[in-house]
């Protein structure tokens, strides 16, 4: 049955799709509730959560008004909400979404939190008539729920016993704010004390982990008066000595007779070995710190790890038991899965290595569902789009490749081939076209916009900066010569006002047929007469919800073409942008230049700036990168200030400079980048803003300082800006005392220009997390998922396909806590 709150939900996941522009239902959200209410009235009395219908249209009222972020938190609260109501009759089987019910009963709720939904309370059971200790807090009244409290892993971490608002404030800076966030706050690692040593084997240097009973306690002093507090242990095989140094309050813990466990290195003073400020704990309690594999948090000011183990560990022997999985059983059965609980509890405190492998593997699974979910679930929906079939003039595409001075690499050709398909299909066109740089993306671009022209509809070009944007207008305006009845137009910030207006105005007459500016172009007030097609370049920049918001703007839906300049193995491209078909050129144009790179030490600095003045002295340029400077602000610009001026002034006092950086304002931006290409600037030294830049095909050098701590992907970028014109191309990379995972990641890109190569490589060589500008993308932030883990993501995918087949938008009751799942970790991804 689909219920009226089903129903609001549904909208209201679409519309947070759609980036909350109040465009998911015709005439706008508060009037669809102003006829949703009466249905949802009527059916009132046969649900029960935890949220009234008048409480729904307080939270949506003034919608239209709001801002876009407080749009989108009111909807990310009401959506989780929405789905805990549930009808009457399935009640008792549930215990709320994501929700868990403690053993014992908890305090009374404080009357000033304002959410109730989010509180901790003890509710009356369904035989009583009335709450009996009626709370003073400001809730309405709730239907009586099975159980007789719930814990809430949306509950703000307070309601946990130990933490208060102290505790609170101390936390929020790790990102915890609710209990799930610190359940989900998984070890950085894990010290491994799990075997115990008998004192009479211990070594110098070695760590290790022994119990005994402690026969000695003395507090001293040092000569500044700070205590050292110290203990003798005993076990069966001999005894040794454990000093802390300035924690007196350790006397009143670690009393003479106690069962004490100690973890730590072995130390030596004056020959004799023994512990400096170990791990510790008491033996009668069970193991956290000691005695096994001991996580090992991240922390913060005003946080420790005993704190924090202590308070994790206790949370979760209350709720890890009740996690209710959101994953069918039946998935996790196939896919040789532990129970989430299971696994949550064992990624903090791994009962062995292998649970903890049984743990992460679980975990990372559910990160790639998760992931593959929502991209299928948008894919449904663009598949669900109406656009226009388009006629494909096959001879007008046949002359325009005739007429390019070279001959189309087949890979293009089977990139045109796909997009034509596409455009020739009622259904919108959503495509990813891979090259790497160089590969010649732009004429297959061109071929899409040919079609469009011909069919009398408009094209938007889109290019992250306007000096792309430029750039492309510069380059497919020669590449349609000839075709003069193709009006293409630039349409950028930086133009005059009047300017601008003269081309929108063409643009809402049909007077232009191709359009090429930034995303802005989006934003500002333009209406097409007929828009037929967008195309996008540089999809990084892109997010995932404005490609949503571009293709639902209308009622008919343009076709859409995506370029990007970042390769990545197929089949995690089919993972991350499997809401996207895919073509990739995954071969370069006849004839290029090898870029020549090489990775240097401190010893070569005089011999590259020697080099580098001869190749300014034969007329080229070149850039500098500077390193990644781990400022507390975030800030690059400093070192790139400082850099520049030593460069001008010390090194290259004949030469001209520029600085790029990104605290400057994007006109000063451009303006560098400008004076760059018009060949004003001998050398710029950049930050890594410059990664998609321009193309100055006289610029043949590019210095990278401290390449070690950039990432292969970024490293690849950055040479790609070189290498563009006819000259022999140089990358140096500089490093100093990198790693040895950096190294290699140097060494690949001595060994090869294959953008694809590298990108299996970085796979290879790197841990979880962020790859190859996936962050960026738009794509929800991976925390345990290892990309490179293709056997979790393949099972992860096949089971994606199997739930989208049965039940495509999740709306069966039994996929209620996997839909809400999605949204949660889909909304992680537009916080940063
Ligand atoms: P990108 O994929 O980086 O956008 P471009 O479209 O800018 O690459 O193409 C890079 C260069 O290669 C351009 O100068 C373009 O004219 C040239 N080019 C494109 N296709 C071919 C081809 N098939 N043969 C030779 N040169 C080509
Ligand atoms: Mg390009």
């Amino acid at each position: 049955m689909s219920t009226a709150i089903d129903k609001l939900r549904r909208i209201l996941v679409l519309e947070r799709e759609q980036g909350c522009r109040d465009r998911a239902v015709i005439g706008g959200l508060e009037r669809f509730l102003q006829f949703w209410q009466k249905e949802a009235r009527e059916q009132a009395d046969q649900m029960t959560g935890e949220i009234t219908i008048d409480e729904i249209l307080g939270q949506l009222d003034g919608y239209a008004d709001l801002p876009i972020d407080q749009r989108r938190a009111r909807i990310e609260e009401l959506v989780v909400q929405l789905s805990r109501v549930r009808p009457i009759a399935e009640q008792s089987s549930e215990v709320g979404a994501a929700s868990i019910a403690p053993p014992q009963p908890q305090p009374a709720p404080k009357a000033d939190r304002p959410s109730p939904a989010a509180d901790v309370q003890a509710e009356p059971t369904p035989t009583e008539a009335k709450p009996a200790a009626a709370p003073k807090a400001p809730t309405k009244p709730r239907r009586p729920r099975s159980s007789a409290a719930l814990v809430d892993l949306n509950a703000p971490v307070t309601v946990l016993k130990g933490i208060g608002a102290s505790g609170e404030r101390r936390l929020a800076p790790l990102g915890i704010t609710t209990v799930r966030d610190l359940i989900y706050h998984f070890p950085r690692r894990y010290d491994d004390y799990a075997q115990m040593s008998h004192i009479d084997q211990l070594q110098l240097g070695q760590m290790a982990t022994i119990g005994g009973l402690v026969v000695r306690t003395k507090t001293t002093y040092t000569r500044n008066k700070v205590p050292v507090f110290s203990v003798v242990l005993r076990d069966g095989t001999g005894q040794i000595e454990a000093t802390w140094f300035n924690q007196p309050y350790l006397g009143q813990q670690i009393r003479q007779g106690a069962a004490l466990v100690i973890s730590g290195r072995v130390d030596q003073y004056l020959g004799r070995l023994l512990f400096r400020s170990p791990e510790w704990e008491l033996a009668r309690q069970e193991l956290l710190n000691t005695g096994r594999l001991v996580p090992v948090y991240r922390l913060t000011e005003g946080v420790s790890q005993r704190w924090l183990r202590r308070m994790i560990k206790r949370t979760l022997d209350e709720l890890a038991p009740r996690v209710v999985d959101p994953v069918p059983a039946e998935i996790l059965h196939s896919a040789g899965l532990i129970s989430l609980g299971q696994a949550i509890e064992e990624a903090h405190f791994p009962d062995s290595q292998d649970m903890l492998q049984r743990a992460r593997q679980r975990l990372a699974f559910d990160e790639f569902l998760l992931l593959q979910l929502g991209v299928l679930g948008r894919r449904a929906r663009v598949n669900a789009l109406t656009g226009r079939a388009l006629e494909i003039p096959q001879q007008r595409l046949a002359d325009f490749a005739q007429s390019l001075p070279y001959t189309l690499t087949n890979a293009q050709q089977r990139a045109i081939a796909a997009i034509t398909a596409d455009l020739a299909r009622p259904t919108p066109m959503a495509r990813l076209l891979q090259g790497d740089v160089g590969s010649g993306k732009t004429v297959v671009a061109v071929a899409a916009l040919l079609v469009a022209a011909y069919n009398g509809l408009q094209a938007a070009l889109l290019a992250p900066t306007s000096i792309l944007a430029e750039q492309h207008l510069h380059t497919i305006t020669r590449l349609l010569a000839p075709y003069p009845e193709i009006n293409v137009q630039l349409l950028v910030g930086s133009m005059p006002e009047a300017e601008k207006q003269r081309v929108r105005d063409d643009i809402a007459a049909g007077r232009v047929q191709v359009v090429i500016g930034t995303h802005a172009l989006l934003q500002e007030s333009v209406s097409f007469r007929q828009l037929g097609l967008v195309i996008v370049d540089e999809q990084h920049r892109f997010g995932v919800e404005q490609r949503g918001a571009l293709l639902t703007r209308s009622a008919v839906s343009p076709h859409l073409l995506v370029m990007s300049a970042t390769p990545i193995p197929r089949t995690l491209a089919l993972t991350l942008y499997g809401d996207l078909d895919l073509s990739v050129l995954d071969e370069l144009p006849p004839g290029r230049q090898e870029i020549v790179t090489a990775v240097r030490s401190e010893l070569s600095r005089e011999n590259i700036y020697s080099f580098m003045r001869s190749q300014v002295a034969a007329g080229r340029q070149g850039l500098i990168i500077c390193p990644l400077v781990q400022e507390s602000d975030g800030s690059d610009a400093p070192a790139a200030v400082a850099e520049a001026k030593r460069l001008q002034e010390e090194i290259f006092p004949h030469l001209r400079i520029g600085l790029l950086h990104g605290q400057l304002s994007p006109e000063e931006k451009e303006r560098a980048m400008a004076a760059f290409a018009a060949g004003e600037i001998d050398i710029l030294v950049s930050t890594s803003v410059v990664e998609v830049g321009i193309d100055v095909p006289n610029a043949t050098f590019i210095l990278i300082e401290g390449a070690d701590r950039f990432g292969l992907a970024q490293l690849h970028q950055f040479r790609g800006r070189v290498g563009r014109g006819p000259y022999r191309s140089y990358c140096i990379l500089m490093a100093q005392e990198a790693s040895e995972t950096a190294m290699q990641r140097l060494a690949a890109l001595e060994a090869t220009n294959d953008g694809f190569a590298l990108a299996e490589k970085d796979l290879e060589l790197r841990g979880p997390g962020d790859f190859f500008g996936v962050r960026q993308s738009g794509m929800p932030q991976l925390r345990v998922a290892n990309l490179g883990d293709a056997a979790t993501l393949e099972a992860a995918r096949s089971a994606a396909q199997r739930l989208f087949a049965q039940d495509p938008f999740l709306e069966r009751a039994e996929h209620a806590l996997l839909a809400e799942s999605v949204v949660r970790f889909w909304s992680s991804a537009n916080l940063s």
